[in-house]
């Protein structure tokens, strides 16, 4: 039998799913990736996703032509195209791995319609989570809607059956490879594709199996670091793979075996088990969103929607104010700059710039949600929107509603020295390190000698905390006369 493996967000040619069962079941094995027009059409010309999808197929291609494979690429709509390639290379099946974005499902669904239109097998596999679905349920056989006891059921799954980490072995059976047909073709350029580089290699973001793979080994070090210097954005704490993550050009089950390896033997200090924790999050919210796929556009607690947001020419303003880092408060302007100059934002100030649109703006948590997609890196609409509906209370196991970060003494607490607002925000560099945090604070005489003028040099704040609070505790009144 001859097959076809499509890639999507699994970027790799080791311990891959879809890869290894078709590569088992077949004789002959075709590889494809689409870079898919559904998608593409929609996103600005610069994009650094697209870049990073670009440099990660070169090196995914070339690793197949190694095993004695190939990697044909189209740009093309892949509900319609898969099906055509497979009937052309007259496949009798389509491997692929699963996807819970609903969009997705919906073309998978096309996708396997047609082919078994015309007798061909539709074969998917899990392989982005290590617990999909309806994997980890409740004692009463519901889905989980609080992360801590979902954690602990995962947990508990995971350590009774060690083999949802098992590796899935390429090697074995890579002769089984389909060779190129004639000369390997050229990867379509960014520009065939009407995209424009991005600034991606200026940044000097890894790309690839082996970026994710060296980005691993850098973190790996620090680890038992994680718990602490996770919080603080000026340190080296985290990871830096959820971009990785996102496109698969890591393997999730190989990150998980390694660390609980680590734990295991005594090592990972506090950080090891709070980084595997943050891995959980990730499933409990894909978990979520193909459970619950009404949170894309609603509220997780329906009450919720009944809130009433600002909106008007007053609100674009202060929206477009959120989007270009212009709020006045330094530690959000300089996430919002982190954002757009390099497509990440460290996680703690996800957390204080959304919580700043929705409770000290008053704007729909929606817009900021899709800023956030349209700009982040490693966006992924499971954990994008779980953060987003957490930050708005709104959500599973989300901050209660009167919590409201107060973005001030975030800056103080998790930037105290000023360094990670100085990165971004370099007209501040003059300002003490006290100072920093609330500029209009800074008397004006003292604001004077160092040359700084607000409003001319730095945004005066856009709002009032004290009395943006009020108003948001006012505004979410609703939700209890609504419950
Ligand atoms: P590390 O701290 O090293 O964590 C390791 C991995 O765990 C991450 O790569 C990620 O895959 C996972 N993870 C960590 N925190 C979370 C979390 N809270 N929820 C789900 N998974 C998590 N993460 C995304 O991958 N894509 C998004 O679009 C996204 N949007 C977010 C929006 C908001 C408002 C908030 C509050 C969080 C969002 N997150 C998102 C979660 C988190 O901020 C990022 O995963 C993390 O900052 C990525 O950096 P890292 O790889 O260095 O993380």
């Amino acid at each position: 039998t001859t097959s076809l493996v499509w890639f999507r967000r699994d970027l790799r040619a080791f311990d891959h799913a879809a890869l290894h069962h078709a590569l088992r079941q077949s004789q002959a094995v075709h590889c494809v990736f689409v870079y898919d027009s559904a998608i593409l059409d929609s996103l600005p010309r610069r994009d650094r996703r697209v870049d990073f999808i670009h440099a990660s197929l070169a090196e995914l291609a070339s690793e197949l032509h190694q095993l004695g494979g190939d990697l044909i690429v189209l740009h093309d709509d892949a509900a319609t195209a898969i099906p055509r390639l497979a009937a052309e290379l007259k496949a009798d099946a389509v491997f692929a791995n699963h996807d819970y974005e609903p969009q997705a499902i919906a073309r998978d669904a096309m996708v396997a319609d047609a082919l078994t239109a015309h007798a061909r097998l539709w074969f998917s596999f899990k392989d982005q989570v290590i617990f999909e679905k309806d994997e980890v349920l409740t004692l009463s056989g519901k889905p989980y809607t609080v992360y801590t006891p979902y954690k602990n059921a995962w947990l508990k799954k995971m350590r009774a059956d060690p083999s949802c980490l098992a590796p899935y072995d390429i090697e074995p059976h890579a002769a089984r490879l389909a060779p190129p047909r004639g000369k390997p073709a050229a990867l379509p350029a960014l520009e065939e594709l009407g995209f424009e580089p991005s600034n991606l290699a200026e940044l000097a973001i890894p790309t690839g199996m082996s970026g994710g793979a060296r980005l691993f080994e850098d973190f790996l070090p620090r680890v038992e670091k994680y718990d602490v210097a996770r919080d603080f954005p000026a340190l080296k704490g985290p990871s830096y793979l959820s971009l990785h993550l996102r496109f698969g050009t890591v393997s999730l089950r190989y990150l998980v075996r390694t660390i609980i390896d680590l734990m295991e033997r005594g090592g990972g200090g506090g950080g090891a088990p709070v980084w595997l924790a943050e891995l959980i999050w990730r499933d409990f919210y894909a978990m979520i969103l193909v459970q619950n796929p009404q949170v894309e556009h609603a509220a997780f607690k329906p009450a919720y929607d009944a809130i009433a947001w600002e909106t008007g020419a007053l609100a674009d303003e202060a929206f477009a104010a959120w989007c270009a880092g212009r709020t006045g408060y330094p530690l959000v302007d300089a996430a919002m700059a982190q954002l757009n100059q390099t497509g990440y934002m460290h996680n703690r100030l996800r957390m204080v710039t959304a919580c700043f649109l929705i409770k000290d703006l008053g704007i729909d948590w929606r817009r900021g949600e899709a800023y956030f997609a349209l700009h982040l890196n490693d966006f992924d609409l499971a954990s994008n929107n779980g953060g987003w509906q957490w930050a708005s209370s709104s959500g599973c196991d989300a901050q209660p509603y009167f919590r409201i970060f107060n973005p001030i003494t975030q800056s103080e607490k998790f930037d105290a020295s000023g360094r990670f607002i100085r990165r971004y925000l370099p007209q501040l560099k003059a300002l003490a390190d006290k100072e920093i945090h609330a500029p209009w604070l800074v008397p004006r005489m003292l604001l004077d000698q160092k040359n700084i003028v607000l409003g001319r040099d730095y945004p005066a704040p856009i709002v009032q905390h004290d009395e943006a609070r009020k108003e948001t505790l006012a505004r979410y009144e609703v939700v209890k006369v609504v419950k």
